[in-house]
C-alpha cells in the first residue's frame, strides 16, 4: 500500500489556476497514451490522473509544492524514449510533461556554451551547435525523438561516448525545481570546481527521483572537420573484440567503436532490405570513427587502425557509408519488428572483460531457452544484448522467462567487475535487480540521499529505488 492520495477535483481546480485551463488534460483517451513510454509489455503499465504542461520554471515549483501538500506523485516525462519504464507513473498522479519547455535560450559561440529548456529534441541541439560550427557531443541513438531533459535525467550515452563521455561530462549547469519545491541553479559555468559536493553531478542520472531539471547549461566543442568511418568485418568474434584496447594503446581516440554480432547484422539488416556484406558467411561487425582537425593526421590514423585490423585477422574492411550505419541504427526498430515486448540489456564491463561476456551468451541462450542479438559500444564496454520472445510466450511468462535470465546473467556481471546499466539507467523495470546486485550499505547510501531530499517520496517514485517497499 502507498501513502498517497488520489488527484481530487479540489487538486484538479488548483493545478488549472496555476497552468491554465489549456495546460493540463484528465481526458480518460489521452491519459492512455501516457501509462508507458517505449515500454511494449502491458505488464509494466500504469495511467497517470492527471497530465500536465508547464511553459516556467516557476509553475513547476507550484505543481510540486501542490503534490507535496496533497501527497500525490510526480512522474516528469520528456521524450519518452527511455527503456526501463522510466517515464511510467508506478503510482499514478500527475505526469508532468516537457512539451511547452522547448526553447534553447541562448547560444554562446565564442564562448562555446549554449542554455536550453528541458524539452528541446537532442538532434535540434546538435543541429544548433553546427549551425555555429560547433559539435554538441552528446550523440544518443534515439537523438532524434529524445530531449535534453531525458538525457540529463539518464545521463545519456551514445555513439560518442567512447570519445566525449556521456552526458554528464556535457553538462556545466543545471536549474532544479527539487522534490519540496524550491528552486536551485547547481553548478557553474567553470573549467574547475570544488566548493562542495557535486550536485550537479548527483541530479544527472537522477532519473528525475531528485527533482525536475528546467534550465540547463552544456558545454559546446569545435567540430572537428575531417572524418572517417570503417566497418572492420571478421569471423572470429574474439578478434573483433580485442579491437579498442588495441587502437586505443595505438595513441588513436576514435570517436566511436561499435559492435555488432552476426544475427544482430542479419536481423537489422533483413530489416532495413540491406545487402551486409559477409554477413551470410557468419561474420560480425566493428564500426569505428575517427575525427581530426587535419587531414594528414587523419590519413595516417586510418593506416594505422586498418593495421591493427589486418593484424587481427578482418576479413575485409570497407567504408562505414550510410548502407553500414542504417543496419547499426535501425536496431531498436527492427527488435520491435520482430518482438514488441523485447528486452534490451544494457549492462557495462571493464574492456578487457567484454570477450568473456560474448563467450557466456550462448550457454544462457540455451539454458533460458531465449534468443539472444548483441551490439555493444565496445569502446566504453557498455553492452546491449537483446533478448527476444521468439517463442511467443504471454506478457507474464516473458517477465518470468527475463527474471531467471537476469538472475542469472547480473551476478556474473557483477564478478567481471561491471555493473547493470552503462547508459539506459535502472527505473521501474530493474529496480529489484539494483537493489540485489548492490552492495547493501551503498544501497542504504541511495535510499538516504533519495529520502533527504524528497521526505514525501513524491519526485518519480518507485524508480531506481522504491521507498514505499522498503
Ligand atoms: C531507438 C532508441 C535508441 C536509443 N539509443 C540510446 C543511446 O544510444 N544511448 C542512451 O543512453 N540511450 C538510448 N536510448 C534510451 C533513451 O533514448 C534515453 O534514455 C534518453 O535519454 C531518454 O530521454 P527522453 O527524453 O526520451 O526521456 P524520458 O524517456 O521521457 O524520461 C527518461 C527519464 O528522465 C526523467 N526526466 C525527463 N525529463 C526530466 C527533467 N526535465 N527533469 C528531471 N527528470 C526528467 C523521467 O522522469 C525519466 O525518469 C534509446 C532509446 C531508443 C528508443
Amino acid at each position: 500500500m502507498s501513502h498517497f492520495n488520489p488527484v481530487t477535483p479540489e487538486c484538479i481546480e488548483k493545478l488549472t489556476q496555476i497552468l491554465g485551463p489549456k495546460g493540463l488534460t484528465t481526458d480518460a483517451e489521452k491519459l492512455e497514451s501516457y501509462q508507458t513510454d517505449e515500454e511494449g509489455n502491458p505488464v509494466w503499465f500504469h495511467k497517470p490522473e492527471v497530465v500536465v504542461f508547464p511553459e516556467t520554471t516557476e509553475q513547476v515549483a507550484e505543481i510540486v509544492k501542490l503534490a507535496n501538500t496533497y501527497l500525490i506523485p510526480i512522474t516528469p516525462r520528456a521524450g519518452a524514449t527511455n527503456v526501463c519504464c522510466q517515464a511510467i507513473p508506478v503510482y499514478g498522479g500527475i505526469v508532468l510533461t516537457m512539451d511547452r519547455m522547448n526553447k534553447i535560450l541562448k547560444i554562446d559561440p565564442d564562448n562555446m556554451y549554449l542554455v536550453t529548456q528541458p524539452g528541446v529534441r537532442t538532434i535540434d541541439l546538435q543541429k544548433a551547435a553546427h549551425e555555429h560550427g560547433l559539435l554538441y557531443a552528446g550523440d544518443p541513438c534515439s537523438a532524434d525523438s529524445c530531449m535534453i531533459g531525458g538525457n540529463i535525467a539518464t545521463n545519456a550515452g551514445g555513439n560518442k561516448a567512447v570519445k566525449y563521455g556521456t552526458t554528464r561530462h556535457q553538462i556545466y549547469s543545471l536549474k532544479l525545481v527539487t522534490p519540496t519545491g524550491a528552486i536551485v541553479t547547481v553548478g557553474a559555468r567553470l573549467q574547475k570546481c570544488s566548493t562542495g559536493y557535486c550536485l550537479e553531478q548527483l541530479i544527472c542520472g537522477a532519473e528525475g527521483t531528485l527533482g525536475i531539471v528546467t534550465e540547463i547549461t552544456l558545454k559546446l566543442l569545435p567540430l572537428a572537420p575531417y572524418k572517417f568511418d570503417l566497418v572492420a568485418i571478421f569471423k572470429e568474434e574474439s578478434a573483433a573484440l580485442a579491437l579498442p584496447n588495441r587502437i586505443k594503446k595505438a595513441g588513436i581516440d576514435p570517436t566511436s567503436v561499435e559492435f555488432m554480432d552476426n544475427k544482430c547484422v542479419m536481423l537489422c539488416s533483413n530489416f532495413v532490405k540491406v545487402t551486409a556484406p559477409h554477413g551470410n558467411e557468419g561474420c560480425c561487425y566493428v564500426i569505428i570513427t575517427v575525427e581530426t582537425f587535419d587531414e594528414d593526421e587523419l590519413d595516417k590514423k586510418m593506416e594505422i587502425v586498418s593495421d591493427i585490423c589486418d593484424e587481427l585477422g578482418a576479413v575485409d574492411i570497407l567504408q562505414a557509408d550510410d548502407r553500414i550505419w542504417s543496419i547499426r541504427r535501425c536496431l531498436a526498430e527492427a527488435c520491435r519488428d520482430a518482438d514488441k515486448m523485447f528486452m534490451t540489456e544494457d549492462f557495462v564491463v571493464p574492456l578487457d572483460k567484454i570477450p568473456d561476456v560474448m563467450s557466456m551468451i550462448p550457454e544462457l541462450e540455451k539454458k533460458h531457452n531465449l534468443y539472444l542479438i548483441t551490439s555493444a559500444h565496445i569502446g566504453d564496454g557498455n553492452m546491449h544484448t537483446l533478448a527476444l520472445n521468439t517463442k511467443g510466450q504471454s506478457p507474464e511468462q516473458w517477465l518470468h522467462t527475463l527474471d531467471a535470465f537476469h538472475h542469472d546473467l547480473f551476478p556474473r556481471i557483477y564478478a567481471l567487475g561491471g555493473k547493470i546499466s552503462g547508459e539506459h539507467g535502472i527505473g521501474y523495470k530493474k529496480k529489484d535487480e539494483f537493489k540485489a546486485c548492490t552492495q547493501p550499505a551503498e544501497y542504504e547510501l541511495v535510499c538516504a540521499i533519495k529520502h533527504a531530499l524528497d521526505p514525501n517520496n513524491i519526485m518519480n517514485p518507485g524508480k531506481i529505488v522504491d521507498l514505499e517497499e522498503v
